[in-house]
């Protein structure tokens, strides 16, 4: 008799977390699993802000997929995912395609344009290893031309980040490490670098512990970030930014850190989405699909507690990997599901070397404790993925 097929479809948190636990969790001959991803490497989605700044080199947030799944028990497919047949139990691979009775959804966020003009053809995003190490090298090509122009061009070394929520702050923090590094590099002056954080609420961080806040702004500041908050990025264009009262600003460099939505191909295939991310049951199951699972940042999961959405974020994508593996095998088995609910245990963003902010319970962290802590979460999560060994390959070990 045939086993059962289960696909998973994305190697992100989410993703690797659910075949990571099958793997543990699954009978002998029981099932019969398949991952499928992009890439032949799981990359830490989380790490990104820093090659994005090249304040750490993107090989590090890379891990082999064969390093952390054992590919006898758990069938690896490297290849493109193109569209989801939910009514035929099929995907369209871009090399293939691939037949399953259950499905996982696990393809991550892409960035939300919000129908802005000209950011998709203009701006950087944080994405992905490919999409950073551009940023990263572009950055770098702006500096090393300053010095060869004929004329001076202040937009080459003008950097504008978009949207002041955790991504676009962790990103100026690592920002305001690497500009001078790059300016003892290419001999220009600092005072020449402008690294602008757009946003269009009142506040950076907006609905985050307003003291935190306060102290990010502060030392970022200190560090040469300069704010514009209450300013809502219109337009880009080839040679920068258009504000609220269409004021241009001129930059050689955009980085979108402006929303997320999850991945396009979901909604493509046609479930029913809400930004991109599909309203899932207690399950974590579509609503329309028995079969079909979605975890990660293309979930969209009520806190009842506030009636809003959970952020997406990889704690929950985690965490949602250990019920979606349970269902899984659940079903196959003619067991109960169970439901899913988030615990969240915090949140810790870094600015910068040595620096960070968080909040854990209801304990407020600051400068190094809340930068050691970041590394701590950093470190849990290789650990749960990859044991003691995998911490010791990719792990964040100075702590302070
Ligand atoms: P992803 O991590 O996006 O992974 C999706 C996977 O699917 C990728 O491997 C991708 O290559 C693959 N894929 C995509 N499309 C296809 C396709 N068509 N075919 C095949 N494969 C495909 N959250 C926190 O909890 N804590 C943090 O500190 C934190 N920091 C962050 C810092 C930054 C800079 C950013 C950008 C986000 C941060 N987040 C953080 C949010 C967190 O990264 C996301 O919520 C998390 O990555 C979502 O996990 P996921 O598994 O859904 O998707
Ligand atoms: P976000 O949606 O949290 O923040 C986007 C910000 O951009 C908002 O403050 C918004 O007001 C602003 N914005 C939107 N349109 C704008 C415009 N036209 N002009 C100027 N500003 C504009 O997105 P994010 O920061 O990418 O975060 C995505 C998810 O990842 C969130 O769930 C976040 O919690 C999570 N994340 C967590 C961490 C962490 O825990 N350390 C780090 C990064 C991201």
């Amino acid at each position: 008799m045939s086993r059962p097929k289960i696909a998973i479809l994305g190697a992100g948190y989410g993703g690797i977390m659910t075949a990571a636990r099958l793997q543990k969790e699954m009978g002998t001959n029981e099932v019969e699993v398949t991952l499928v991803n992009k890439h032949d490497y799981h990359y830490q989605t989380t790490w990104l802000h820093e090659p994005a700044a090249g304040t750490m080199h993107h090989d590090k947030t890379r891990i082999m997929i064969n390093d952390v799944i054992d590919t006898n028990k758990i069938k690896f497919v490297k290849d493109t995912v193109v569209e989801v047949k939910p009514d035929e139990k099929r995907v369209i691979l871009s090399k293939g395609e691939l037949v399953y009775d259950y499905l996982v959804l696990a393809l991550g966020f892409e960035p939300a344009t919000f129908g802005i003009k000209g950011l998709k053809e203009n701006a950087f995003s944080i994405r992905s290893v490919n999409s950073v190490r551009k940023i990263r090298e572009h950055i770098e090509y702006q500096f090393a031309s300053y010095n060869n122009e004929s004329e001076r061009r202040d937009d080459l070394l003008t950097i504008i980040v978009g949207g002041a929520g955790f991504t676009g702050i962790e990103f100026v923090g690592e920002l305001a490490e690497r500009v001078p590094e790059l300016c003892k590099e290419f001999d220009i002056p600092r005072d020449r670098v402008k690294i602008i954080n757009v946003e269009a609420s009142p506040t950076v961080l907006p609905g985050f512990d307003e003291e935190l806040v306060e102290y990010a702004m502060n030392l970022l500041e200190r560090k040469g970030v300069e704010f514009r908050t209450n300013t809502m990025i219109k337009e880009v264009t080839e040679d920068g930014v258009i504000l609220g009262e269409d004021e241009e600003v001129k930059s050689a460099t955009v980085v979108w850190t402006g929303g997320v939505q999850g991945n396009s191909i979901v909604a493509n295939s046609g479930f029913e989405t809400n930004r991109g991310r599909v309203p899932v049951r207690k399950d974590q199951r579509t609503p329309d699909y028995d079969n079909v699972f979605v975890v990660g940042d293309c979930a969209l999961l009520i806190n009842e507690e506030i009636n809003r959405p959970y952020p997406p974020t990889a704690q929950v994508a985690i965490q949602a990997a250990g019920t979606v593996s349970k269902n899984l095998l659940s079903l196959v088995r003619g067991n109960e599901l169970e439901s899913f609910t988030p615990d969240i245990k915090g949140t810790v963003a870094s600015l910068g070397k040595g620096e960070a902010i968080g909040k854990v319970g209801n304990k407020k962290l600051y400068g190094s404790t809340a930068s050691a802590m970041k590394k701590i979460i950093d470190n849990r999560y290789l650990f749960m993925l990859g044991g003691p060994g995998l911490v010791w390959k990719k792990g964040k070990l100075k702590l302070f």
